[in-house]
């Protein structure tokens, strides 16, 4: 398994929900997002309503299942906790929608994944709070309309471009999560350190900052795996060293890049002069899907700037050159 993937990967899961902030006091970074919801929270907890539905979009890792638990905490109510693939039929969905207590959050994972016969059962709920139920088969059928309680649907999504228009549209609120910068990462590791209560010194955090490609999820849990080696190493104290000789162990090199994406960048330059290539060339030389390396191995490579697409595929940049202490050709 991938120590940098920006997945839940196993042990991944208690693990995460001991470290998740409750509030937004203590939710850190994405400052934009975070007041423009303290705004709409606190407007909607003055009028004595329900927070209008809320839709997160971002890559995986950065905060998103966090901030919709957050939002409940402010609200003062519960979260349900459902995902895209998990609902099958439209009956599943009308089910957990019957169940909701007033003003409770429902929280749908993967919301882009949702089959579209089920997000037509959602877009009555979201809109007048009620569901349109056909009872009956044929020409006896007839559509019989239920009240349902008011709520608040937050939905989560890695592609907002794949989730409909007319969804998209009953959102309210729709908001960008970011990648975090490497001072945000630090602050994170360091609260993170200090629930599990290991000590670790501040350069030692910002080196661990620097290697998790923007994403709280991976900074956890490199830390994790540091701490194991400190414990067994060197009494549980991560010194600057220490963190340093467990990274190199783990194969995440000083800007968060592993041997997958070495391979990758280095494939492009060995065998295509740096590109342009296309995604499934660039997907068969590391045996992965091309959506694979859209989802999960591209998106930091651009935030980072080494990689650029064009209309005739990617291009590494000089930058990857520089980082692999290799001549850039001449253009
Ligand atoms: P997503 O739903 O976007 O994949 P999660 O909300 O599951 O991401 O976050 C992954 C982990 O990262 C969580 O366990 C949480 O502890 C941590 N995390 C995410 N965002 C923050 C943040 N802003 N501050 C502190 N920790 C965070």
């Amino acid at each position: 398994e991938r120590v940098l993937s920006s997945e839940v990967i196993s042990n991944d899961l208690s693990f995460e929900q001991s470290l998740r902030p409750q509030r937004l006091s203590q939710y850190i970074g994405q400052d934009k997002v975070k007041s423009n919801l303290a705004v709409f929270i606190e407007a909607a907890k003055m009028r004595k309503e329900t927070l209008d539905h809320v839709l997160l979009y971002g890559p995986p890792g950065l905060g998103k299942t966090t901030l919709a638990v957050v939002i409940a905490n402010e609200m003062g109510v519960n979260v349900r906790t459902t995902s895209g693939p998990a609902i099958e039929r439209p009956g599943d969905l009308a089910a957990i929608l019957t169940s909701l207590e007033p003003g409770e959050v429902l929280f749908i994972d993967e919301i882009h994944r949702l089959p579209r016969a089920i997000e037509e059962v959602l877009y009555p709920a979201m809109e007048d709070y009620c569901l349109d139920i056909v009872i009956g088969k044929g020409p006896e059928s007839r559509s019989v309309r239920l009240d349902l309680p008011p709520f608040t649907l937050v939905g989560a999504t890695t592609r907002a471009g794949a989730v409909s228009a007319p969804l998209r549209d009953r959102f309210g609120v729709l908001s960008r999560l970011e990648y975090y910068n490497q001072e945000q990462l630090t602050d994170i590791v360091v609260r993170t350190a200090q629930i599990l209560d290991t000590d670790i010194d501040w350069n030692a955090a910002v080196e661990i900052a620097r290697r998790s490609r923007g994403t709280p999820r991976i900074a956890n849990r490199l830390l994790r795996r540091v701490r194991d080696f400190a414990q067994v190493r060197a009494n549980g104290i991560i010194t600057l060293t220490l963190a340093d000789e467990a990274l190199e162990l783990l194969q995440v090199d000083r800007l968060g890049l592993d041997n997958i994406d070495h391979k990758l960048l280095k494939g492009m330059i060995e065998r295509f002069r740096g590109g342009p290539v296309g995604i499934d060339t660039i997907a068969a030389s590391i045996g992965e899907e091309p959506s694979t390396i859209e989802d999960v191995y591209e998106p930091y490579l651009l935030q980072i700037g080494f990689l650029q697409r064009t209309p005739r595929g990617r291009v590494v940049t000089p930058s990857v050159y520089a980082h692999f202490k290799l001549e850039a050709p001449n253009q």
